[in-house]
């Protein structure tokens, strides 16, 4: 059996061995928030047409819409992904309990269940075990739009296995970590709030705060929910494959971009533990630049990157890119 530290961080799924593990029950209340969850951001999507520019959608939208998406997709990408999952780089303990609740605020669950399922993701990618891949779900059409709507939303309706807290076992040693992800319900009502009071002061008025609500917190939940998403589904069927990673991770250009960087995902399965995911100069990594301005200004360190050797080693010879 490897060290923990060795299956937190895994290289790559084939350094381990795959186990047996029970399914569990989810309840109906988990089910039912599950679902809000998913359903208040699209019905915010719906409402949005009649906010149109000029008539509830002005500057102060639009900046509250691009400042929130960052905060929060790069609260994920840069904070649950690459510093708790994959530990990729260190800082201070209070920035690391900011991107904590930067990626609190994306909604897509509390750190340390993020963390688990996407550590178990690696260890057993696109295999039965992996939580959201894509694969074993039909031939044909029809089998590859079920496995696209599993690997992008139905797998959370899905038990957590039972050996999820073997993942974990690290964060949950770290007190700051356990208060951060205890408090998930209040990063939620602050990801909701926030815009809203803002929008609110910005235009002095009650229709800004409505509209800040609706640009700032619900359409903009909803395009960081699925563009996150995308990386488990469409990154693991459509796009190159420059590196071997044992699986169907892709490298795709547009959520390469649209993700910050978390869309060059079959270069990411082959280095897991790196802090770059686009190796290449023209693969455009916003998360990587964010953190090597980090590390300019002495807040981020040691900062993981493959050598140029372990590069042309994994590298394909039949793909280009
Ligand atoms: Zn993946
Ligand atoms: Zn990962």
């Amino acid at each position: 059996m490897p060290e923990l530290s060795e299956i937190l961080v895994a290289e790559r799924k084939s350094d381990f061995s795959s186990f047996e593990v029970p399914p569990q029950k989810v309840t109906l209340g988990v089910r039912l928030l599950t679902l809000v969850a998913i359903i208040v951001p699209l019905l915010g999507v719906m409402a949005a047409p009649f906010f149109v520019w000029g008539w509830g959608f002005g500057w102060t939208d639009l900046g509250l819409l691009l400042g929130m998406y960052t905060v929060s997709a790069l609260g994920i990408t840069i904070g649950f992904h690459r510093l708790f999952v994959h530990r990729s780089f260190e800082t201070y303990v209070w920035i690391k309990f900011l991107w904590a609740i930067f990626g609190s605020m994306a909604i897509q669950g509390a750190l340390f269940q993020w963390v688990g399922m996407h550590r178990r993701h690696h260890k057993f990618s696109d295999r039965p075990e992996d939580p959201h891949t894509p694969h074993h779900h039909g031939k044909g059409f029809l089998g590859l739009l079920k496995g696209f709507w599993h690997a992008h939303i139905g797998w959370f309706f899905n038990a957590d296995p039972a050996d999820f807290e073997h993942y974990i076992k690290d964060l949950k040693n770290i007190r700051s970590l356990r208060i951060a992800n205890d408090l998930f319900p209040l990063w939620v009502a602050l990801s909701l709030i926030l815009p809203a009071v803002l929008g609110g002061i910005i235009s002095s008025s009650w229709m800004g705060a409505w509209t800040g609500f609706i640009w700032g917190g619900l359409v903009r939940i909803f395009l960081v929910h699925h563009i996150t998403w995308s990386v488990n589904s469409a990154c693991h069927l459509w796009g190159m494959q420059p590196y071997h990673s044992d699986d169907e991770s892709r490298n795709n250009i547009f959520f390469g971009i649209l993700a910050m960087g978390e869309g060059w995902h079959n270069t990411h399965h082959a280095f897991p533990t790196s802090v770059r995911h686009g190796l290449s100069w023209w693969q455009i990594d916003t998360s990587y630049w964010v953190i090597r301005m980090m590390a300019f200004l002495g807040l981020a360190w040691n900062l993981k990157l493959p050598s140029k050797e372990a590069q042309r080693k994994e590298r394909r010879i039949t793909a280009k890119s």
